[in-house]
């Protein structure tokens, strides 16, 4: 199949070296010249594992080519995924789509031939239906059926998810559509992973309420953690004794500081939007993203604890700011409101994130930013852990206890045992679980 994939970003770079890794011819495009010029030097502009080989050898092999322009790609085209960003629209929270209509006019003059267009990016019900009108306007002869394929790929794993899929999604009524894209997973067909057929509509509404229901299962435990802090109950037991139950199920029932990154809270709130619009409210999504937004302060209140509720004169530090490990990705990352709140109560930051210091760089004002984890704690009065990195989980705590001012570590990510870090001499905090006294 000869593909096109519009947007090279993390969903559209991933699946375009995945789908030229099938065998299939790949395109793709992106509006950002500085991006398309870079990946067309052998970098890669993402931090994803294992993602520069497999670009680096699909590249070689001739299956995978990167451009600015969608034109040839879009005529020799048998399939043209969009995979262009779709974030909260200002102001009302609303999915902003300019960028996928952008993208269904930007083909529009080049379709030749029986064309598949397929949405990748996370739309709103009713998105298909309006980009089959935009190029059925502009090109009443054209031969094409609109597709709506969601992706569910988590970063961090993300070439993992896309090559075993838990399920795929695809939402057309058109019986040819449904057979190009029977022949565009076929590798996935030949590994059994389960393949959803159902009309467009639907599968625009599935990765919604997968999204919605992943968050919200977050936030529940966020809360029992709290009760649990409360009745002195430990929650990561309770998590246990839950998620053994099959129909509850182990996975997203980590306390934490409350769910950030580059879906759950653009794509919470454009569900709410889309329910409110069509006068059957999702209350219960409402609740979550209100509880959620809540919660970064309310930590960033559990780090002043410590110090009777005061950080002025206080130095924190903070370890891992990306929104979860093994991305570079900030977008609405929980350390982003933490340390603001951290800072409106007085704070002095210093930060270290494994491979988001760039990006760091360009999100956070006033913060000192260090090499190492050590440099990080060096002085400070109390160290907080934000994202579960996995070097954070190895580190010498008694070299670090000695290097801090007040050796208290909040831990938002229950990643240390408790004993160990007290046995360190270190003041523990942790979520969810019994207090220190100090608390
Ligand atoms: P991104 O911002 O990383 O990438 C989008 C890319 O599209 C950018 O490189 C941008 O320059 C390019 N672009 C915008 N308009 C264009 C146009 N007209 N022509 C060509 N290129 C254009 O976004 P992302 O994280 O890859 O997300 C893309 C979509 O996938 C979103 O709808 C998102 O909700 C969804 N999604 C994301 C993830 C994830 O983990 N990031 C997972 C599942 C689904």
């Amino acid at each position: 199949m000869r593909i096109a994939m519009i947007g090279a970003g993390y969903v559209g770079l991933v699946s375009g070296a995945c789908f030229s890794d099938f065998g299939h011819q790949v395109v793709c495009v992106d509006t950002d010249t500085a991006k398309v010029e870079a990946l067309n030097n052998g970098e890669i502009p993402i931090f994803e594992p294992g993602l520069d080989e497999l670009v680096a050898q699909n590249r070689k092999q001739g299956r995978l080519s990167f451009v600015g322009d969608i034109g040839q790609a879009a005529r020799d085209a048998d399939v043209i995924f969009i995979a262009v960003g779709t974030p909260s629209r200002r102001g009302d929270g609303h999915a902003d789509l300019s960028y996928v209509y952008a993208a269904a006019k930007d083909i529009t003059a080049s379709l030749k031939k029986f064309t598949v267009i397929v949405t990748k990016s996370t739309v709103p019900v009713g998105t298909g239906d309006e980009v089959e009108t935009i190029i059925r306007e502009a090109r009443p002869d054209a031969e094409f059926a609109v597709v709506s394929n969601p992706e569910f790929l988590r970063e961090g794993a993300a070439i993992r998810d896309f090559k075993h899929p838990d399920r795929i999604v695809i939402g057309t009524s058109d019986e040819r559509a449904r057979r190009v894209m029977s022949e565009v997973y076929r590798p996935l067909h030949l590994n059994a992973s389960p393949i959803l057929y159902t009309d467009r509509r639907t599968a625009e509404l599935t990765k919604y309420a997968a999204n919605s229901f992943l968050a919200t299962k977050v936030t529940f435990i966020n809360e029992i953690a709290d009760l649990a802090e409360k009745v002195g109950a430990n929650v990561q037991d309770v998590a246990r004794g839950i998620g053994l139950d099959n129909r509850i199920g182990m996975k997203f029932l980590h306390a934490g500081p409350g769910f950030g990154g580059s879906c759950f809270p653009k794509d919470t709130m454009a569900l709410i939007k889309t329910a409110q619009d069509n006068e059957s409210p999702v209350r219960i999504v409402e609740t979550v993203v209100a509880v959620n937004d809540q919660r970064k302060r309310a930590m960033a209140r559990k780090v002043a604890n410590a110090f009777g509720g005061n950080l002025r004169g206080k130095a924190v530090a903070v370890l891992g700011v990306t929104f979860k490990p093994n991305t570079d990705d900030m977008r609405d990352a929980p350390s982003i409101p933490l340390i603001t709140a951290l800072q409106d109560m007085g704070a002095e930051i210093r930060v270290y994130d494994p491979v988001g210091m760039e990006q760091a760089r360009r999100v956070f004002e006033n913060v000192t930013f260090c090499d190492s984890p050590y440099e990080c704690a060096k002085a400070c009065h109390a160290l907080v852990i934000v994202t579960e990195w996995e070097q954070f989980r190895a580190l010498d705590l008694k070299a670090l206890s000695a290097t801090m001012a007040t050796p208290v570590v909040v831990d938002l990510r229950n990643i240390y045992s408790p004993e160990d870090v007290t046995r360190s001499g270190l003041l523990y905090c942790g979520v969810g679980r019994p207090q220190p006294a100090a608390y």
